[in-house]
């Protein structure tokens, strides 16, 4: 049996992978940050209707030793890591000049420094089996930028980047490395944006709808699964046709 570590699995489209990958009848590592009970009922109710082991495991990702710690932990429980998914991620929404030294660094911590300490924590493993693969969740905004989230979209871009120069590094050791671009997904991230702005980003989405947590958890099945085995440092788009 496989096992899989989602980052952020607690909530939103981190909660819809681990189901999708229980479904799917890989072992599920279900991390979480704050929303210990969440996770718990989660890992819970999916053990019990997949007949997958599961367990919820919290760490702070930006804390290298709590990463550490959890690959350890999960290891012992688990077994080692066959799929990574680097989806935890936090937003907000500033104009360029109020982004505060803190407001950069909590962004960076979480979103780039996370999956760096996530994946340097999963390698060796994944090296030594000759197989593995690491899905990072990045954004349309990293593709192209957004106004007053210029910390989100630099850190989304940042993981594009290491996506790209890591699937190079790791590839001949049958590690494949690929990004999720979602688009505008329905989840707590978008709590703050108001109804005409969301109809506005509705409208401006060719396939007229928002996403769903779904429709990233289904493009994460495919990338981790063997009929995605020739594919490695690409970013595939999950936004509507949002940005082509
Ligand atoms: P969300 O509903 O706000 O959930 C965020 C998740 O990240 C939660 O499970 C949270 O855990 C976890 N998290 C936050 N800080 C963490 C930390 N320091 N350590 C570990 N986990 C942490 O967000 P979402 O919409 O599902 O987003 C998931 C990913 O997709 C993010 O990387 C986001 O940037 C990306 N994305 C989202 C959209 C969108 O429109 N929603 C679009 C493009 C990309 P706790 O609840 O336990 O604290």
């Amino acid at each position: 049996m496989k096992t899989v570590v989602v980052t952020g699995g607690s909530r939103g489209i981190g909660e819809a992978i681990c189901a999708a990958f229980a479904r799917e009848g890989y072992a599920v590592a279900v991390n979480y940050n704050k929303n210990r009970e969440k996770a718990e009922k989660l890992a819970l109710s999916l053990s019990q209707s997949y007949g997958v082991p599961c367990t919820a495991i919290g760490c702070d990702v930006s804390d290298s030793a709590q990463v550490s710690k959890m690959f350890d932990d999960i290891e012992r429980l688990l077994g080692g890591v066959d799929v990574l998914v680097n989806n935890a991620g936090v937003s907000s929404q500033k104009l360029f000049t109020d982004i505060t030294d803190e407001d950069w660094r909590g962004c960076m911590g979480v979103n780039l420094d996370g999956a760096f300490f996530c994946s340097r924590a999963a390698l060796p493993h994944m090296i030594r089996r000759k197989s593995g693969v690491i899905i990072n969740i990045s954004s349309m905004w990293g593709q192209v930028g957004a106004s007053c989230e210029v910390h989100y979209s630099a850190s989304k871009a940042g993981l594009i980047g290491m996506t790209k120069a890591l699937a190079k590094e790791v590839g001949p050791s049958s590690v494949r490395v690929n990004c999720i671009a979602p688009g505008v997904i329905m989840t707590d991230m978008m709590k703050s944006f108001d109804e005409e702005t969301l109809d506005e980003l509705r409208g401006e989405t060719p396939l007229a709808r928002l996403g769903t947590p779904e429709d990233i958890a289904e493009a994460a099945v495919f990338l981790a699964s063997d009929k995605a085995s020739f594919i490695t440092g690409q970013v595939l788009g999950v936004n509507g046709g949002f940005v082509v």
